[in-house]
């Protein structure tokens, strides 16, 4: 391809609309314009990076066995009203573009495609003898995000390749689960990531064990937590750790338990609690409200105690609430703070905010309008585990120290609700602690078990002739994402360095002097003949300055520039590898072997580390 027909704009300066490196460079080296929030336009230099990964992706899945498919982005709505789902993804949070159509019927823009691969599953796989089965696609998915960012990374309709597979049981489910894994690690040091595996939590998808592969990027969005050993690595989401020891409080439990009163005045944090009292945070108890909203309307006032140096993790407790109360309520639509404003609406003007304890008994809410009158009361472990502890006395400026479980109240369910820190020590060696790192989020495997089988009635004949549920497992990778997250990892001051593998073009000719015939006639003659050689190569024909079109060309990252210029006429011409840098004379005849060498090894994509 010839530079002056690539309708080639690029940008000197920072677009206002880009925060992170990335998306500066795609925007300015002509990879991608937006649209709307979150709406992109892959320009032809971004669609070939984006064919070059999704053949990456299709070489390894069909190498697994697994076959490819195209689904409907337009998904009836009764479908995922029989998963259960259609709620908790058009309400509340819920990210489903959705729609009626003329005869008033409603659909769904795939977000995903369980429900709609599970009914055909459940239509097609009659018996244990059709199984195991796994079918993918390439294909736009829509998601009308909360917070629409950072271009490719976080879009409101971008490019998933998704999987999905049957089986007949677990056993067979996790052979596929590992068989996938090993794939996407090959996909993705092929396309040139360094990408590290994280447990993580299953989400609105649901499931048992689920997987995340994290390509590691000051930019991403997900914090990571892992050990020095390497051998444990969670999203913060799902991380589990041990939390620092408690200080004992001095004097211990007092009054039976049923705590001694402490003057607090003006102390309504726990930093106001220590810094005023000398009361180390670990001895403390703190309360936090929050209110649930579920799918039949219920609006459960929730009271969670930790330790007061400890932080809450909130998809811990959204998993916990939903587990108690999903069967009764539906799905949750809605967990967050109860605020004091929330409060004085519903009639509620005298909650002891500021001075809340786990005793603050159910009476508080009967005035309610419309909440559930009944706390639902959970604790993390760490605080149940305190024998003598401060809390507040749920009266203006006054707590309770040397309180215990039991004399004062009964200790809540007890669970793991708190956020792991970097710096915490691991729950498989406690000589290992937690560190921390960022990552961008490019792949996701679950094993779903028969959560959407069971529901959509997907069926199948065992080998006893028994109707039994199909196990399922289902496998995402962020195409469009993934190419950002490249350059996110390959790039300098001067632009995009894409690894060969991905790269929209491996060779850029630029002609330093288009007007020089001897520079000219070269040029072409090398441009010919390297796409004669199967090489992906782009030429600058541009009457452009040589520095412009330079410029250009380590903006746009095409991995090895051959320079045609004054040695022309000598028959040398110069050789840059993009990435570094490094650049060298050669005689004509030695360019095309040497780049056909190099070539073959990087287009293999695996990384040397
Ligand atoms: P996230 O936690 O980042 O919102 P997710 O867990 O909802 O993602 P999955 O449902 O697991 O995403 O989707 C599979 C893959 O699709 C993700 O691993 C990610 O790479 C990609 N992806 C998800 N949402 C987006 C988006 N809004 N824009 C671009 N890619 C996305
Ligand atoms: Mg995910």
């Amino acid at each position: 391809m010839r530079v002056s027909r690539l309708m080639l704009v690029t940008l000197r300066d920072d677009p206002a609309e880009a925060e992170i490196p990335s998306h500066k460079l795609l925007l300015r080296a002509g990879y991608i314009r937006r649209v709307g929030s979150g709406i992109y336009a892959y320009l032809p230099l971004l669609w070939r990076v984006l064919q070059k990964i999704s053949a990456v992706v299709r070489e390894e899945l069909n190498a697994t066995g697994a076959l490819e498919t195209l689904l409907p982005q337009l998904q009836p709505a009764e479908l995922w009203q029989r998963s259960g789902r259609w709620a908790g993804y058009t309400d509340g949070e819920g990210i489903m573009f959705h729609l009626e159509d003329r005869q008033g019927r409603e659909l769904g823009l795939g977000p995903t495609h369980e429900e709609v691969i599970t009914a055909l599953a459940g239509d097609l796989l009659r018996s244990y003898r059709q199984l195991p089965v796994n079918l993918y696609q390439i294909q736009t998915k829509f998601r009308d995000e909360i917070r629409p960012r950072f271009g490719l990374m976080r879009g409101r309709e971008f490019i998933m390749k998704d999987a999905y597979s049957f089986h007949a049981d677990e056993a067979c489910l996790k052979v596929t689960y590992g068989a996938m894994d090993q794939a996407y690690r090959r996909i993705f040091s092929r396309c040139g990531l360094r990408a590290v595996a994280v447990e993580a939590d299953s989400g609105a998808i649901g499931g048992s064990a689920s997987q995340e592969f994290m390509v590691t990027a000051d930019a991403g969005e997900d914090l990571i937590l892992a050990s020095a050993d390497g051998s444990y690595a969670a999203n913060q989401e799902r991380a589990v750790s041990l939390a620092p020891e408690a200080v004992a409080l001095p004097g211990g439990v007092r009054q039976g338990g049923a705590g001694e009163p402490l003057a607090t005045p003006g102390a309504t944090s726990i930093e106001q609690l220590s810094a005023a009292h000398g009361i180390d945070p670990t001895q403390v108890v703190k309360v936090l409200l929050l209110l649930a909203r579920f799918e039949d309307g219920c609006q459960q006032p929730l009271l969670v105690s930790l330790r007061g140096d400890q932080q809450l993790n909130e998809v811990k407790l959204a998993n916990a609430v939903s587990g108690r109360c999903g069967a009764e309520h539906g799905t949750l639509l809605e967990l967050g703070p109860l605020t004091p404003e929330a409060a004085a609406r519903e009639g509620l003007t005298d909650l002891p905010f500021g001075t809340l304890g786990p005793q603050l008994a159910d009476d508080v809410l009967a005035a309610a309008r419309s909440w559930r009158p009944r706390f639902l009361r959970l604790a993390d472990a760490t605080a149940t585990a305190l024998e003598a502890f401060v809390c507040g006395a749920n009266t203006r400026d006054q707590h309770l120290t040397g309180a215990s479980w039991g004399a004062l109240c009964p200790a809540p369910d007890s669970l793991d609700l708190r956020a792991a820190q970097p710096g915490d020590r691991c729950q498989h060696d406690p000589a290992q602690v937690l560190e921390a790192s960022r990552g961008i989020e490019v792949g996701h495997i679950f094993q779903l078990g028969r959560k959407y089988s069971a529901a959509l009635e997907a069926t199948f004949t065992t080998e006893a002739g028994q109707e039994e549920p199909l196990w399922m497992g289902c496998y995402g990778i962020g195409v469009s994402r993934l190419a950002q997250a490249a350059v996110e990892q390959h790039h300098d001051a001067n632009g995009i360095c894409w690894p060969t593998a991905i790269a929209p073009y491996e060779v850029i000719v630029v002609v330093a002097n288009a007007a020089e015939p001897a520079q000219l006639a070269l040029a072409e003659q090398l441009y010919g003949e390297l796409q004669a050689a199967g090489v992906d190569v782009l030429f600058d024909d541009r009457s452009e300055r040589a520095g412009v079109k330079f410029k250009d060309a380590d903006l746009l990252g095409i991995p090895w520039r051959v320079v045609v210029g004054r040695g022309a006429a000598d028959g040398q011409v110069e050789l840059v590898q993009r990435a570094g840098g490094a650049r060298r004379d050669l005689a004509v005849a030695d360019l095309q072997p040497l780049l056909l060498e190099q070539l073959a090894v990087e287009r293999r994509g695996l990384l040397a580390a």
